[in-house]
C-alpha cells in the first residue's frame, strides 16, 4: 500500500507515499512523487503495509518509472551502509551515487547523447526508399554510410537534421548504441603490446598465491615498486574472474590521465565488453554504461571512485589501482572512501579485492602487517630496468638562482643533447605563489579565502587556487603605493621561463591544470611526448602518476621541501609517495634513470628513504610515530566541520556540539573546536571539531548518538557536516 522513497534532500530520512500499484519488483526503481510544492524523482527503497504517518497526510505517489532497470538490492545495501557509516542523508547518497540521468524524469529523446546506428528496420526502409520524406532519407543514409555516428557528431547536427533524427529514433529505424569505443582500440593498439608476457618469478608467486586461496572474500595488498608490473598481476587475476563468467570492477584515481591502462585491458580482453564510468562521460553514455554493467553484458567496468556504486550482478573481483591515491576519497558533499567501500563490497559479495600500489597508504599497510590483508610483493622491475639512482642537490636558501641549481641545468642540458627526455616536477602551477611589495612586504590575497593570490604571468592575472577568483596584476602596493612588486617563489610558468632561457633550442612543454583544461589537450600532449617531439616536460602531479614514457631518463624535483613544513600529520606519507611515484617515471625503458631532488635538507630522513627506495623502513618509522602520538591508523577519527558567514557562528555551533559530545562520549576523545587551517574559504568562515576513539566500533556507536542530537541542535546559521575517516584535518 505504501512505499518508502529516497529523495535528494539533506534530511536523514525516507519519505512515505501511498502507492497501491507498487510490487516487490519496484524496489530500487525510480518514482515520481510530490514533494512540498514540487514534483521530484525519488528511488523506492521499501514497501510498507502501513505507515506511522497520519493517513490524511500521506500523499499519493506518481508514476513508477520502469524505463530503466531497478537498482539491485546489493547496491542499495552499499548505499545504506554508506549513509550509516559516513552519516550522510540516505536520499542524497542514493541519488548522488546514481548516474545523473536517473535524477531526471525521462523526456522523449530530444537530445540524443549517445552514438547512433541504423537498425534492421531502418536498413529495410532505406532499401525500399523513402520518397515522401527526403530529409529523413538523407539523414538515414548518412548514418548508414558512417556505420556509427558518434555522439559528438550527433550533437553537431543542424536543428533540421536533429529533428529528422528524432523521428528516425521514434520509428525505430535508428537506435542509440555503445559501439563507439572501437576506434579507441585502433588508436592505441600500435603503442600497446597485445602479447601476454611470461610472468616474472615474483609476478608468478603473486598470481599463484591468489589462485591457491580458497574462494571468497579476501583483501590482497599488492605492494610492487614502480615498474614492477603490477598491471600484469591484475590482468591475470581478471582472467580468472572472467573465465568463470564473472564481472570485474577496476577502480583508478583518474581515467583520462593514463589511457595506456584502458587500452591494455581492452586489448587483452578483446572478447569481453568493457565500459568506463566516470564524471567526464556525457550523461546519456554514463547511464548506458551503467545499464551495460547492470545487465551483465559489460564484463569489465573501469571507473573512478563513483563506480564503486555500479550494479554488477556477477561481480567476481575488485581491483583498486594506486590505492594510496587521495582521489579515492570524495571530500565534498557525500564524503566517502571508494577504496574502503571496495573492501566492504568485496566482503558483502564474498569475492577477492586487490589493492595495489608502490606506496600503500599506511592504513592498508598496517592492515597487512596485522594480518587483516594478505601482502604480495614485487620488489624488482619487470623488464630488468634498474631502479633510478636518486641524488640530493643541496641549495642554500629557499630558491637557487632562477629556481634551478646550476647542477640541475647542466644535467638537463646533457640529457637533452643525448636525445633523452627530462621531467621537471614542481607541484605548483602559475608563475610565482606570491607577489610581494619590496618596501612593506604587502602581498595581494584573496578576499574570499585565507590564501595568497598566485601570479599567473601567462594570463597577466592574480588567481586564487582555492576559489578561482582572479584579478589583474596590481601595478602598485595597495598598502604603501610602492611600484616595486616582486614575484617570490616558483611555479611551473616561472620554471618554464627559466628553462627556455637556459636551453633556447630545447622543445619544452608545460603540463599543468592551466595547459590541460580543454578535453583534447592532454591526449595531444601525450602524443607529442610519445613521438619524442618534446625534450623537457615541466609539470605538476599530473605528470607523476602512472605514466610509462620509455624515453624519459632524468627527473628533477623542485620545491619538495615545502611539504616538510606542513602541519598535517599525513604530509610525510604523502610526500614520500609523491616522490617515489615521480621518481618511478625515470628510466623505465632502456635509458638508465636518474632523479635529482633540489633541497635545503639533503640529509632529511624522508629523502634518505626515498633515495634508498625504502618504503618498508620508512612506513614502519611513520607507523611507530603514529602509534605513539595516537594518530590513525591506531585511532579512528571523525571531524565535525562547520562553516558560516562569521567565525562566531561556526564556533558557537561547535561549542554546543562539543558539550553534547561530552555527554554521550564513552571512550571517545573530544577535542576543542578550532578554526580550520584554511579559516576562510570561498567567503565562508570555517571551524572544526575532532573526535577520535581507539576502536572503530566505539567511534561509530558514539557518532550514531551524537549525529541524532546534532540534527536537532541549534545551528546559529552555520552549515555543518561530519567527515568520517578524514584525510586532512
Ligand atoms: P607498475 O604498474 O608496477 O609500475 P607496469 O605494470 O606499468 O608497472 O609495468 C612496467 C613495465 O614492465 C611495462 O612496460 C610492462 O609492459 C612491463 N612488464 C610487466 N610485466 C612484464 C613481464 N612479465 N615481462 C616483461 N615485461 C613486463
Ligand atoms: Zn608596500
Ligand atoms: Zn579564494
Amino acid at each position: 500500500m505504501f512505499i518508502q522513497v529516497a529523495i535528494d534532500v539533506p534530511l536523514p530520512t525516507l519519505f512515505d507515499y501511498r502507492c497501491p500499484e507498487a510490487t516487490g519488483e519496484d524496489i530500487g526503481r525510480r518514482v515520481r512523487v510530490p514533494f512540498g510544492r514540487k514534483r521530484v524523482v525519488g528511488v523506492i527503497l521499501a514497501l510498507l503495509d502501513q505507515t506511522p504517518i497520519d493517513a490524511a497526510k500521506v500523499r499519493v505517489a506518481g508514476e513508477i518509472l520502469r524505463d530503466m532497470p531497478a537498482v539491485p538490492p546489493d547496491v542499495l545495501q552499499v548505499m545504506q551502509f554508506c549513509s550509516d557509516y559516513y552519516h550522510h542523508p540516505i536520499g542524497e547518497v542514493v541519488l548522488s551515487a546514481l548516474p545523473s540521468r536517473f535524477r531526471k524524469t525521462p523526456e522523449l529523446t530530444d537530445r540524443v547523447r549517445l552514438s547512433v546506428e541504423v537498425t534492421a528496420a531502418g536498413r529495410a526502409a532505406l532499401l525500399a526508399g523513402l520518397r515522401r520524406s527526403p530529409s529523413l532519407e538523407q539523414v538515414l543514409a548518412r548514418i548508414s554510410t558512417a556505420g556509427v555516428l558518434s555522439a559528438e557528431r550527433v550533437a553537431a547536427l543542424p536543428p533540421s537534421e536533429r529533428r529528422a533524427l528524432k523521428r528516425l529514433l521514434e520509428r525505430g529505424w535508428v537506435s542509440e548504441t555503445l559501439r563507439a569505443a572501437e576506434h579507441l582500440i585502433d588508436e592505441a593498439s600500435d603503442s600497446v603490446d597485445s602479447t601476454k608476457p611470461e610472468l616474472t618469478q615474483e609476478q608468478r608467486a603473486s598470481v599463484e598465491a591468489m589462485l591457491a586461496a580458497p574462494p571468497g572474500f579476501k583483501t590482497w595488498l599488492l605492494h610492487g615498486i614502480t615498474g614492477s608490473g603490477k598491471t600484469e598481476v591484475y590482468l591475470r587475476a581478471m582472467e580468472t574472474a572472467l573465465e568463470t563468467n564473472g564481472q570485474v570492477l577496476f577502480l583508478v584515481p583518474e581515467i583520462g590521465l593514463t589511457p595506456q591502462l584502458e587500452s591494455r585491458i581492452r586489448i587483452r580482453f578483446a572478447g569481453h565488453e568493457l565500459v568506463t564510468l566516470h564524471s567526464n562521460l556525457a550523461a546519456g553514455q554514463r547511464a548506458a554504461n551503467w545499464q551495460a554493467a547492470h545487465s551483465g553484458r559489460a564484463r569489465i567496468v573501469l571507473g573512478t571512485r563513483s563506480a564503486i556504486f555500479a550494479p554488477l550482478p556477477r561481480l567476481a573481483l575488485i581491483v583498486v589501482d594506486e590505492e594510496h591515491d587521495a582521489s579515492f576519497k570524495q571530500i565534498e558533499g557525500m564524503k566517502y572512501s571508494a577504496r574502503d567501500l571496495a573492501v566492504w563490497r568485496g566482503h558483502q559479495r564474498g569475492i577477492p579485492v586487490i589493492l595495489g600500489s608502490a606506496t600503500p597508504s599506511l592504513e592498508s599497510y598496517q592492515a597487512a602487517l596485522s594480518g587483516r590483508y594478505r601482502i604480495l610483493r614485487l620488489t624488482q622491475r619487470a623488464n630488468d630496468a634498474p631502479m633510478p639512482r636518486i641524488h640530493m642537490v643541496a641549495v642554500n636558501g629557499p630558491a637557487a638562482s632562477n629556481g634551478l641549481a646550476s647542477q640541475l641545468l647542466d644535467a638537463i642540458r646533457a640529457r637533452v643533447q643525448n636525445r633523452e627526455q627530462v621531467l621537471v616536477f614542481i607541484n605548483r602551477r602559475g608563475y610565482a605563489p606570491v607577489l610581494v611589495c619590496s618596501a612593506c612586504a604587502w602581498a595581494p590575497s584573496c578576499h574570499r579565502c585565507s590564501a595568497r593570490l598566485v601570479l599567473h604571468k601567462a594570463r597577466s592575472r592574480m588567481v586564487c587556487h582555492h576559489c578561482g577568483h582572479a584579478m589583474p596584476v596590481p601595478v602598485a602596493c595597495a598598502s604603501c603605493g610602492n611600484v616595486d612588486l616582486h614575484p617570490l617563489g616558483y611555479g611551473t610558468q616561472r620554471v618554464e621561463t627559466t628553462l627556455r632561457q637556459a636551453l633556447p633550442d630545447a622543445r619544452i612543454l608545460r603540463v599543468d591544470r592551466d595547459t590541460t583544461q580543454s578535453r583534447d589537450a592532454w591526449p595531444q600532449m601525450r602524443n607529442l611526448i610519445e613521438k619524442g617531439e618534446v625534450d623537457v616536460l615541466v609539470g605538476t602531479q599530473l605528470l607523476s602518476k602512472g605514466h610509462d614514457f620509455p624515453g624519459l631518463g632524468l627527473v628533477c624535483v623542485l620545491n619538495a621541501d615545502q611539504s616538510l613544513y606542513s602541519t598535517d600529520f599525513r604530509a610525510s606519507e604523502q610526500l614520500f609517495a609523491q616522490l617515489t611515484q615521480v621518481a618511478g617515471r625515470a628510466g623505465r625503458g632502456r635509458i638508465p634513470g636518474e632523479v635529482l631532488i633540489q633541497t635545503q635538507f639533503p640529509s632529511h630522513p624522508l629523502y634518505r628513504a626515498v633515495q634508498e627506495h625504502d618504503y618498508d623502513g620508512f612506513a614502519r618509522v611513520l607507523l611507530d610515530e603514529r602509534a605513539q602520538a595516537g594518530f590513525p591508523p591506531f585511532v579512528h577519527q571523525a571531524v565535525l566541520r562547520a562553516e558560516g558567514t562569521s567565525m562566531e557562528q561556526a564556533l558557537n555551533f561547535l561549542r554546543d556540539a562539543a558539550q553534547l559530545a561530552q555527554a554521550c562520549a564513552h571512550e571517545v576523545e573530544v577535542f576543542d573546536p578550532a578554526p580550520a587551517v584554511m579559516e576562510r574559504l570561498k567567503g565562508k568562515e570555517r571551524a572544526q571539531l575532532l573526535v577520535q576513539a581507539r576502536a572503530r566500533s566505539q567511534l561509530h556507536a558514539f557518532l550514531d548518538r551524537w549525529a541524532q542530537q546534532l540534527a536537532s541542535a541549534r545551528a546559529y546559521g552555520a552549515r555543518w557536516a561530519i567527515d568520517v575517516d578524514p584525510l586532512s584535518i
